[in-house]
């Protein structure tokens, strides 16, 4: 099958120039000018005229059927990956999870049971370990070797996944041997828990309250700690979900030390604030970890993007529905499970807010969705371009479409939208996934079980050696 993709405008991380595109099988056989009028064939021809041809999104951080404080996040691999399409996203890495006490071989495999025959959209994971000890220290080698390259550690929730700095540097470590990309989650678990504690027994146990607990501060010191403890090791380091100004100076100080420290901020962070936490229990719907900040961080985090101190864009999606999961909460900010929906709207947002309201370049919206994450997470050439030779995960753009974003409308499996109502500029019209139409007109044409396994290489040793 041929896709012939005519008189668009080609948007990628390094440039924007007006060309056709070939499709040929799974992947992009020629990007030039009027191959069409040139008398080239092809079984099929998208006008693409006064739309954007972008490549297929990258997601580096979903949790797709993730347990989280005796529930499970509400969208399976199948209705996840479905939505992410919808939404432009042709490429999820998700987070294998690593129960204390078992093996990493354990959370792998399950993991593995429940994406493969189910996703309509490639997919890769990372590994989230809860547990450093020396056998699953020698564990990561191996893991490595399947093609998951990325372990993410916690100085958050205590008790559950959180690893104390011994544990983290000696990962970071073996990260300096084998070449494996360190994901931190930086916040101060241990000086939140106290807050939120002092909070709840005095009677303030509202979901507002889980964004005050969490000062800023907290992660700022928890991603200074990481940083130092990387430059100690020899490591790069990458932090997960960056939400507040004192986390992104920890950063952007590390960086000017030539440290290899990377990030990634979400749309959350960059258009909700705490008073979405406020209005009662309604709030539940924002909590999430890190929480969402007062607005005055925003335009910090929007530098940090142009400034290039964050990279990448990512959701960290993870839904509970309101009634019945986030419910769990009533009366006890601490019982509410953390974590929202976005894998489907991550784009729109960005576009929207980003390009159309003129704080990054067309090109700088494709690095941070889409070229980025292929280069950091071992994709570079795969996906993440629109090149001869990359899959053809492709996407035919309409920048100047409005639509409402809405729980009534969307597809992912959640009863409510944190972005109810707003209306954005941009969308995805078409959507190729290797070269295979999934998403045409506002319908699902694709199959569950299209998505396939992605084995990535691992790019932490290329990274660290990165110097600025
Ligand atoms: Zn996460």
């Amino acid at each position: 099958m041929r896709i012939l993709i005519a008189n668009g405008m080609v948007v990628n991380a390094d440039g924007s120039t007006r060309a056709d595109v070939l499709v040929d099988g799974e992947t992009i056989a020629l990007v030039g000018r009027d191959l069409a009028a040139q008398g080239l064939r092809a079984d099929r021809t998208i006008d693409a005229r006064g739309r954007y041809v972008i490549p297929g999104a990258i997601d580096v951080h979903t949790h797709f059927d993730m347990p989280f404080g005796g529930t499970m996040s509400k969208d399976t691999f199948e209705t996840g990956t479905r939505a992410a399409a919808f939404g432009g996203t042709t490429t999820i890495i998700d987070f294998a999870n690593q129960q204390k006490g078992h093996s990493l071989r354990e959370g792998i495999d399950a993991w593995h049971a429940k994406a493969e025959g189910n996703c309509a959209i490639d997919y890769g994971f990372h590994m989230i370990v809860a547990d450093v000890t020396d056998a699953v220290l020698a564990e990561m080698d191996q893991v490595i070797a399947e093609g998951i390259p990325e372990f993410k550690l916690f100085t958050a929730y205590p008790g559950v996944l959180y690893s104390d700095d011994g544990a983290i540097f000696r990962a970071m470590q073996r990260a300096t041997r084998n070449g494996a990309l360190i994901m931190m989650h930086a916040e101060n678990g241990i000086a939140i828990d106290v807050v939120a504690n002092q909070n709840a027994e005095s009677g303030h146990t509202a979901p507002w309250y889980h964004g005050a607990s969490r000062y800023p501060v907290f992660e700022g010191e928890a991603a200074n700690r990481v940083i130092r403890l990387a430059e100690a090791a020899g490591s790069a380091v990458y932090i997960v979900h960056l939400s507040s100004r004192d986390a992104l100076e920890a950063v952007r100080a590390g960086r000017d030390r030539g440290t290899p420290v990377y990030a990634e901020t979400c749309p959350q962070y960059l258009f909700l604030s705490l008073d979405d936490l406020g209005n009662g229990f309604e709030g539940a719907k924002f909590v999430c970890s890190p929480p969402l900040r007062p607005r005055d961080h925003w335009p910090e985090l929007w530098k940090g993007l142009q400034a290039d101190d964050l990279q990448i864009v990512a959701t960290d999606h993870c839904p509970f529905d309101f009634h019945g999961q986030k419910e769990m909460g009533l009366g006890d900010f601490r019982r509410i499970p953390n974590g929202l929906p976005a894998v489907e709207d991550r784009l729109d947002l960005m576009h929207d807010g980003g390009v159309v309201g003129g704080r990054i370049s067309p090109e700088r919206w494709i690095d941070v969705c889409a070229a980025s994450p292929a280069r950091m997470f071992g994709l570079a050439g795969r996906k993440g371009v629109v090149a001869p030779g990359a899959d053809a995960d492709l996407v035919v753009y309409d920048p100047n479409r409005k639509h409402t974003i809405s729980a009534t409308t969307h597809h992912m499996n959640v009863d409510y939208s944190c972005y109810e109502g707003r209306t954005v500029q941009g969308g995805s019209d078409v959507v190729l996934s290797r070269g295979t139409v999934i998403v045409e007109d506002g319908r699902y044409t694709g199959t569950k079980g299209h998505g396939r396994f992605l084995k990535r290489e691992a790019t932490g040793a290329a990274l660290a050696a990165q110097t600025r």
